[in-house]
């Protein structure tokens, strides 16, 4: 995705995006070694998002909140990093959640990203997880309310930030929806990609007239944001989904 976006731009010679696996007790001194390798940047992933912070010389007040990052950028000899997972979420949505009431799902790392990006934006949001002190926990740090029992047809926006569906778990057994509930007008997103994203969550959520968003999309809306943070350009999203897609 990131090799097509640079493609289209013209900069495929010059720049190129690639995959680093990394131990964690490697992690910093992998990332430390970067900038003089020639490296403008990098994307972190799990397990290594809250190590990213540590390491940084500077954070942006979205990724201090979340208290995870995604993105690292290197200028100057800084280490600047940055969270482009709130945002991608935000700019995947079909319009602006404000004043809308939201159900997330979930209360790992994806989920503080979602909670503060909707929060932040003026939804009205509940947080459903399994394990229900991590989302009074989440909900105390980052606003919204804990909920047990929340009643699906009442949101306009429900987004799965749990890892149901990652592994083939059926949506309708574990979190606390009906395949049969969805309503027209909801929007509903779910974080969790693979395939072609078409999950069944959000089959169900189609056939009950909502529209849907779904994890590939966010995962480029994400990606989008990190391109212009290392570049300084706007990102080309039609290559971007075109390759995340394929
Ligand atoms: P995480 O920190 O490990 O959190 C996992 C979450 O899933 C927790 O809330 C956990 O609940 C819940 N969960 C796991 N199995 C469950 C089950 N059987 N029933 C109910 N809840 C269950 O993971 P994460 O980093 O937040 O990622 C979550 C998902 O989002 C993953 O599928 C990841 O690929 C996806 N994601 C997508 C994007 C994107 O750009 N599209 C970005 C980030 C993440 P407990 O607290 O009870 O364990």
């Amino acid at each position: 995705m990131q090799n097509a976006a640079l493609a289209a731009l013209g900069m495929g010679e010059e720049w190129s995006y690639e995959a680093i696996e990394v131990e964690p007790d490697a992690f910093e001194e992998r990332v430390r070694a970067m900038p003089g390798e020639g490296f403008a940047g990098a994307n972190v992933t799990v397990p290594h998002k809250g190590a990213a912070l540590a390491v940084a010389d500077d954070l942006s007040a979205v990724a201090r909140e979340i208290g995870a990052a995604n993105t690292l950028s290197f200028e100057g000899g800084e280490i600047r990093a940055d969270n482009t997972d709130a945002g991608g979420l935000l700019n995947a949505l079909p319009d602006s959640p404000r004043g809308r009431r939201a159900l997330v799902l979930g209360a790992g790392g994806a989920a503080r990203a979602v909670v503060w990006a909707l929060v932040r934006e003026g939804a009205d949001v509940d947080v459903w997880n399994r394990t229900e002190l991590r989302s009074s926990h989440l909900c105390e740090e980052l606003g919204g309310r804990s909920v047990a029992d929340p009643a699906q047809d009442s949101y306009e926006l429900i987004v799965n930030s749990t890892a149901v569906g990652l592994g083939g778990e059926n949506p309708f057994v574990e979190l606390p929806l009906s395949a049969t509930n969805f309503v027209p007008g909801q929007v509903v997103v779910d974080m969790v990609y693979g395939g072609d994203g078409r999950t069944s969550l959000l089959t169900a959520a189609e056939a009950g007239g909502a529209a849907v968003v779904d994890g590939i999309e966010v995962l480029v809306q994400q990606g989008a944001l990190s391109f212009s943070v290392w570049t300084g350009h706007e990102a080309p999203l039609g290559a971007m989904r075109a390759a995340a897609r394929r």
